[in-house]
């Protein structure tokens, strides 16, 4: 029985090599004894080793092209990259079943081509979620990585102490090192450890927790910064313990605050619904209404996210403010790539003055979870800043804004388009279709599908979250909400 050693846990080229020999042999995946032969330098992986006498042959011949597990031609193969693509992001799962798992792959897909498009087959069920698993780990480090300050002989350099859920270290560190390219830094983790020194990114056998620096000097600053950014309105707690798993806490400064800003939230989002709007600057509130009451259509733009935010509180260019509380702005980082346009604020929304954080909001945030986008990356607005709404007793019952509010309220809209210049942009609804494309754009026939946007962004529509919510029967319901998350993905993989 071949026994094929791999120099390390995530030897993806030497599985590869030892795949493609075996299989030109025919020898079938239940005789094929997989193991890993102890770490080396992870970036110059070494050809795999086959136990004398037992090895296939060829385990060392170079390695093929990246789509390709062998050169077509006599006794070669090919497999569809997808499969490689999956195989990569596979091999860094912890589970010992990943090398089997994959060969068999391997195998089947000579006699079954379209095997990578039968989602329900147990084998590739089993390799998508490993890939997932393995996704969410690198997102979990790009988010939890937490440096501390160290001097050394040259000076100021980074460290931190990390424990990935699977073997991502290696696949992650380049989104580190472009990101803090004029920063020494490294990060440690049981596994192996990287270290960039403003040239070259290195990398070294796995640590101890004891080699990282516990705390430095930036970490009450950090506390500090991490409390006043807390939004007690936007607390979801099982979204919250889902995004920021308890495992990552023990490294994470900021973990022992959570409990108290949780034991706080209610409070501190009861005091923001009744206190007054924090009022802009008075520079900010003159761009804004000289922009949004007294300019022509084609006046003059706002220049920034706070304009507008301050504008569509005092703007006066469709009737929907005068039985609104106040305008609610779109809400994230300035530079979002992704951008959600939802139909208008409702009750919720209107009172808090933030954009989906009602029952719609909820069904929302539980989604883009469910699809692994961080809300906190991206924009989030409406088609219409004013809550339309008509009296029912003292219920304020949610109305459809119509084409024309749609198309006065645009103004506001093509200006966040314009500031946060987003790579793709999310319909939410038909209201929000018809505010992004300028056109009716049905939802059922549109999903699944990237429009180009005249501004090079790409459309997308789906369902509103609020939709979700009215749907009376509960199949329908799943249902809808499985290929709410489905849209949400495809979004968030256009974007990448
Ligand atoms: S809904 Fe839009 S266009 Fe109408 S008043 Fe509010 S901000 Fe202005």
């Amino acid at each position: 029985m071949p026994v094929v050693r791999l120099d390390h846990e995530t030897d993806f080229d030497g599985w590869r090599a030892a795949a493609r020999s075996l299989r030109q042999q025919g020898v079938e995946p239940q005789h094929v004894v997989w193991t890993v032969d102890g770490a080396t330098d992870l970036f110059s992986p070494a050809p795999p080793r086959a136990d004398e006498g037992s090895a296939p042959s060829g385990v060392s011949e170079p390695a093929p092209p990246p789509a390709s597990l062998s050169p077509p031609g006599e006794g070669g193969f090919r497999v569809p990259k997808p499969f490689v693509d999956l195989a990569g992001q596979v091999i860094r799962h912890r589970s010992d079943e990943r090398f089997d798992l994959l060969y068999r792959l391997l195998w089947r897909l000579q006699e079954t081509p379209e095997l990578m498009h039968l989602l329900s087959d147990a084998d590739i069920s089993r390799a998508g979620h490993f890939a997932r698993d393995v996704s969410r780990a690198v997102h979990k480090m790009k988010a939890f990585v937490r440096f501390r300050l160290v001097q050394d002989a040259d000076g100021e350099a980074y460290v931190a102490w990390f424990e990935p859920a699977h073997r991502v270290t290696e696949a992650t560190a380049p989104f580190f090192m472009k990101r803090f390219a004029n920063m020494r830094f490294s990060i440690l983790t049981p596994d192996v450890c990287v270290h960039w020194d403003l040239n070259t990114l290195a990398a070294t056998p796995g640590a101890d927790p004891a080699d990282a620096p516990r705390e430095d000097a930036l970490e009450d600053y950090w506390k500090t910064y991490y409390a006043s950014t807390f939004n007690p309105a936007r607390l979801k707690v099982a979204v919250m313990r889902k995004e920021m798993p308890k495992r990552y806490w023990r490294n994470l400064p900021e973990a022992a605050l959570i409990p108290d800003l949780i034991a706080q939230a209610e409070a501190r989002t009861s005091d923001m619904v009744r206190a007054a709007p924090t009022e802009p600057s008075r520079r900010v509130v003159k761009a804004a209404v000289r922009n949004s009451r007294d300019a022509p259509w084609d006046g003059q733009a706002p220049t920034s996210l706070e304009e507008i935010a301050a504008g569509v509180d005092h703007c006066r260019r469709c009737d929907l403010w005068r039985d609104a509380t106040r305008g609610v702005p779109g809400e994230g980082p300035r530079r979002a790539k992704l951008m959600f346009v939802g139909e208008q604020p409702g009750d919720r929304e209107d009172l808090a003055g933030l954009p989906f954080v009602g029952p719609a909001g909820q069904v929302f945030d539980r989604a883009l979870a469910a699809a692994g986008v961080p809300r906190a990356e991206t924009w989030v607005t409406n088609a219409v800043k004013h809550f339309k709404h008509e009296l029912a007793g003292k219920r304020r019952i949610h109305k459809t804004p119509n084409a024309g509010e749609v198309a006065a309220c645009r103004w506001w809209l093509d200006a966040e388009r314009r500031i946060v210049r987003p790579r793709v942009i999310v319909a939410l609804g038909a209201t929000a279709g018809l505010a992004v494309f300028g056109k009716p754009t049905p939802v059922a026939t549109s999903r699944g599908e990237a429009f180009q946007l005249p501004d090079q962004a790409r459309g997308v529509v789906t369902w509103h979250p609020a939709f979700l919510l009215r749907l009376p029967d509960e199949k329908a319901r799943t249902q809808a909400y499985d290929a709410f998350v489905e849209d949400l993905k495809f979004a968030w993989r256009l974007v990448a």
